[in-house]
């Protein structure tokens, strides 16, 4: 029986396309910074739990595509927002390479690009007006009162001055 190829197998690179200095600008990106340690082992990949439920999230993968130069692939597919942020690769990298803190560096620099998940820029604005990153509203109060919990302010509104002092909020994200 002929063996299924994965999207990763599948995938052709086209040597005009790379970007040679993409691995620096991440490098010099905060959290970015060990990339170049990495040594392609899959031990992050392996451990990693969004990766057993969504095949085309591979941790290992993405690194290595940076230190290829993929500069537009990495950017603008979507995958690098899948990653959960649970550290579970970083915890077990053999080479103390923060992946996880990678993947935030590689979201910066592609919400300045403007490439982003539309729920992004929703987020940023509940953040910036209502200090909370869902909605809440009486429904939501009325549940928690049912199940004997407190009930929880419908908005902060110290929140957003205060993220406007300490990093103008929504930058790149409007
Ligand atoms: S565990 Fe570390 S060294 Fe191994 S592939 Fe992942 S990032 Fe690279
Ligand atoms: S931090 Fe992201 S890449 Fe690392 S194990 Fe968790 S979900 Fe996977």
């Amino acid at each position: 029986m002929e063996e299924e190829k994965t999207r990763d197998e599948a995938t052709i690179v086209e040597e005009s396309s790379l970007d040679v200095g993409f691995a620096g600008e991440v490098a010099r990106e905060p959290g970015g910074e060990g990339i170049r340690k990495c040594y392609a082992c899959g031990t992050c990949t392996a451990g990693c739990p969004v990766r057993r439920f969504h095949p085309v999230f591979n941790p290992r993968r993405i690194l290595r595509m940076v230190l290829l130069g993929m500069r537009d692939q990495v950017l603008k597919e979507p995958f690098v927002w899948v990653c959960a942020t649970c550290y579970t690769c970083q915890e077990r990298c053999p080479q103390g390479v923060r992946i996880a803190s990678i993947m935030t560096a590689l979201r910066n620099i592609a919400v300045r690009l403007g490439n982003m998940p539309e729920i992004v820029p929703m987020q940023v604005k509940l953040l910036t007006e209502k200090g909370t990153l869902y909605p809440l509203d009486d429904f939501d109060n009325k549940k928690r009162g049912k199940a004997g919990l407190p009930a929880l302010l419908l908005a902060h509104e110290d929140v957003g001055p205060l993220l406007q002092e300490s990093g103008k909020p929504g930058d790149g994200a409007k």
